[in-house]
């Protein structure tokens, strides 16, 4: 279920044995947690109030695999009410950390093409108002990162809105081209940032801007339904169990945004790392890896969860909703 692109740096039992593929973003971790939870559901049948769909999607890296899932009819074949994901984050093993109207920040890629005697002028001053755009800065040291994981947790904080832009500039025989790769929050700044590429184009003698596709969307979970998990999490797990980001950590995607779009519902983030045991729990980092008691405390609390869920859909007055009722 999707690899990083990168070598294992542990020597482990379970690596990948593919050279220049890692398990580096914990999707193993979430493959065995969602059949886990089947496991458990499976076997409380006969007391669930309903029926619960797992979908395992591939090319979640690639951004590609929701899409494909959606196309192929997943959502009109079994009408979910609500939908959830859950992945590893790096926050302490044993702490959930919910998104109430947050998630993770979509992306943007464009490029603009210059030809004649000023191209590469002209592409310095384009790559320096990319560089402009940009709140906030990939943290290289453990405080950084400690101080930004802090930060997403401030209501109204300083990255309750935030655009991280990474130009390019490449020479070439008859000018220059500028490609920008954008994340950014909320996507109104996608539109924003590409009417100011294409004024200050449109003030360039020989630059043609390319918007071949759309900003690839954010995933923003459901207030409410992030708020009854936090709860639940909460009352069933104690204090200190759950963290409530303000704010989306900008260095990431997620394609569950698809889904986000068309049922409500939430992503999870599940605390995988251990610093006092050197595990740092961060996706993508290539020394990433991830406390396996993450494995137990996943499947316990989400499958408690999802029969919540269940429970609270169907109602005091009804019984065993068939698999394609709908309530209003
Ligand atoms: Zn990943």
């Amino acid at each position: 279920m999707d690899a990083v692109a990168d070598d294992e740096l542990f020597d482990t039992d379970f690596a990948s044995r593919i050279p220049g593929a890692a398990h580096l973003c914990g999707h193993d971790m979430h493959t065995a947690i969602g059949v886990g939870i089947a496991q458990v559901l499976a076997r409380l049948r006969e007391q669930l109030n309903g029926r619960i769909v797992f979908v395992f999607q591939p090319a979640e890296e690639t951004l590609e695999g929701a899409r494909a899932t959606i196309e192929d009819g997943i959502l009109e074949r079994t009408s979910p009410q609500e939908v959830y994901a859950l992945h590893c984050g790096p926050f302490p093993v044993g702490t959930f950390a919910v998104m109430p109207g947050f998630g993770l920040p979509g992306q943007d890629h464009f490029q603009v093409e210059l030809t004649g005697p000023d191209a590469v002028t002209d592409a310095k001053r384009l790559v320096a108002l990319a560089d402009g755009w940009s709140t906030v800065e990939y943290p290289r040291t453990p405080e950084q990162f400690r101080r930004l994981l802090e930060d997403i947790q401030i209501p109204d904080g300083p990255l309750a809105r935030f655009v991280v832009a990474q130009p390019q500039l490449t020479s070439r025989d008859d000018g220059a081209l500028v490609r920008v790769w954008l994340r950014a929050w909320p996507d109104s700044r996608y539109t924003e940032i590409r009417n100011a590429t294409q004024s200050t184009a449109d003030s360039l003698t020989s630059a043609r801007v390319d918007f071949t596709k759309e900003p690839f969307p954010a995933m923003v979970c459901s207030p409410e339904l992030s708020e009854t998990a936090a709860t639940y999490l909460h009352d069933t797990l104690g204090d200190g169990a759950v963290l409530v980001l303000h704010a989306a950590f900008p260095f990431n995607g997620e394609d569950f945004a698809l889904f986000l779009r068309d049922v409500p519902g939430a992503m999870f983030f599940l605390g995988v790392a251990n610093p006092e045991a050197g595990i740092n729990g961060a996706p993508h980092t290539p020394d990433f890896a991830a406390d396996e008691r993450a494995l137990g405390i996943g499947v316990r609390a989400m499958a408690g969860f999802l029969s919540s869920r269940l429970t609270a859909l169907s109602g005091p007055h009804h019984h065993s909703p068939g698999p394609t009722d709908r309530h209003p």
